[in-house]
């Protein structure tokens, strides 16, 4: 039961975690210096290193944390070998790398999402004048990966310009936009394991995008994260099949993609029903971190039945009660720049119910010493009877990790409970 897992942020730590508890022997490509098993001199995107890799430990099956890899086309390298990829192909990543295709995507399938309209850069013209006709009530969306930075939520015309002017001054060259309906209501992170044809949902999150209380200041990569939610009711959940997940399934059996991986639908509950923002092809970070450890079922089991179409046959437990996670981030993020390399503090005094996940972090002068080195630093998550007491306990104990300027968001889990139809 050896396996290679790609990666090296927080989420593979909670990945690596899950599955050596399910009886795995992971190495972790590149990993981190806080995570047992890692393999620095590997990156996760040299395949012919990686397959060397394989064939010396005798490992058989890759599982892959991030989208770069995916993107790169790794399970499209280890097709004809017979070692197989936990993740989909090139092609179906770009459900994730292209927002304009996406959008195509659900729009072939009759998946319920926002109108869009896309225009390439040669054209912004013609976006101006639909952003006017709009009233500036519109997201604007660059066509491509942008680390988080491509996507400017609009409340008049003139932010909406703003946006698509600076769009033009940061990228060179043809690039396309797709502008969006501005819809609302909450999100939520629904994330599962499919082979195209059968789908297992793991426990529904929700993440905190923006830096500070309230939704407030920049977006991030993600804040923290709880799981379940407790306003996402069955009436809900069989909407979000219905006009979602089920035509998405058919969508990739027509296309055809044969999908294998972990596959994110990204959905807010408007007033019109649930509709999709977009789709992730691994699991989303930092609602990995608190929806692995709710798992009750193997991993390793539902990503060999996944891989061998045997999902019908496979249920999936959760464990009871609420988990949340707390970013640990370095104070400055998400600025291009701000000072790391501060030692980390108290990494093991917690209790049984709290596990640390690290990230952005390298190894110290001293045995075990870890350094920060990144923005999101760590994931503390915690576990309780009900969302409040495990929020509480979070809190509590990320008061015992320490290093210099950590910025921890105060009120994750905590959002008032919105009034839904059902
Ligand atoms: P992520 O970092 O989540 O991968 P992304 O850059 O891929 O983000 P999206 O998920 O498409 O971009 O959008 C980011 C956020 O912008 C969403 O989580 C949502 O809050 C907001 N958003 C996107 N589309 C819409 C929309 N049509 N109406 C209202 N808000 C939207």
């Amino acid at each position: 039961k050896q396996l290679v897992l790609l990666g090296a942020g927080a989420r593979e730590h909670a990945l690596a975690t899950k599955l050596r508890q399910d009886g795995a022997t992971v190495h972790v490509l590149p990993g981190n210096a806080g995570i047992p098993g890692s393999v620095p001199a590997i990156s996760a995107t040299d395949f012919a290193a990686i397959k060397a890799f394989c064939e010396a430990q005798q490992v058989k099956l890759i599982v892959v944390g991030p989208e770069a890899p995916l993107a790169a086309g790794v399970a499209d390298y280890f097709l004809d070998t017979d070692i197989r990829v936990f993740g989909p192909r090139r092609q179906a990543a770009t459900l994730e790398s292209s927002k304009v295709w996406s959008k195509d995507f659900m729009r072939r399938h009759g998946i319920a999402t926002a109108r869009a309209w896309s225009y390439r850069s040669d054209r912004l013209a013609e976006a101006q004048a639909k952003v006017e006709e709009l009233a500036g009530q519109v997201v604007v969306k660059y066509d491509g990966l942008a680390a988080g930075k491509g996507v400017y939520v609009c409340n008049s015309v003139a932010e909406a310009t703003a946006a698509l002017t600076e769009l033009r001054s940061l990228h060179e060259g043809w690039f396309s936009v797709l502008l969006e309906e501005k819809l609302t209501g909450p999100e939520v992170s629904l994330i599962g394991l499919t082979d195209g044809v059968e789908i297992r949902l793991l426990a529904p999150a929700q993440d905190h995008k923006q830096l500070l209380a309230n939704d407030e200041g920049p977006n991030t990569g993600g804040m923290g994260a709880y799981c379940p939610v407790p306003f996402l009711d069955d009436n809900w959940l069989a909407a979000i099949r219905r006009d979602i997940i089920d035509p998405t399934l058919r969508g990739l059996q027509t296309e055809p993609f044969d999908f294998v991986g972990f596959l994110y639908f990204g959905v807010m509950l408007t007033p019109d029903g649930p509709k999709l923002l977009e789709y992730n092809v691994r699991l989303g970070d930092p609602e990995a971190e608190v929806i692995l450890p709710a798992l009750e079922t193997s991993l390793l089991e539902l990503i060999t039945a996944t891989l061998d179409g045997n999902l019908a046959q496979t249920l999936v437990r959760q464990r009871p009660g609420a988990f949340v996670g707390l970013v640990l981030a370095s104070g400055g993020y998400p600025a291009a720049e701000f000072p790391t390399g501060f030692p980390i503090h108290g990494l093991s005094s917690q209790g049984a119910s709290t596990q640390v996940f690290v990230g952005g972090v390298k190894a110290g002068a001293h045995p075990g010493e870890l350094l920060t080195n990144g923005g999101r630093v760590a994931v503390l998550v915690s576990h309780g009877p009900d969302l409040p007491t495990a929020v509480q306990l979070a809190y509590a104990e990320v008061e015992l990790v320490y290093f210099q300027d950590k910025y921890v968001r105060p009120d994750i889990g905590q959002r008032p409970s919105p009034q839904l139809a059902t």
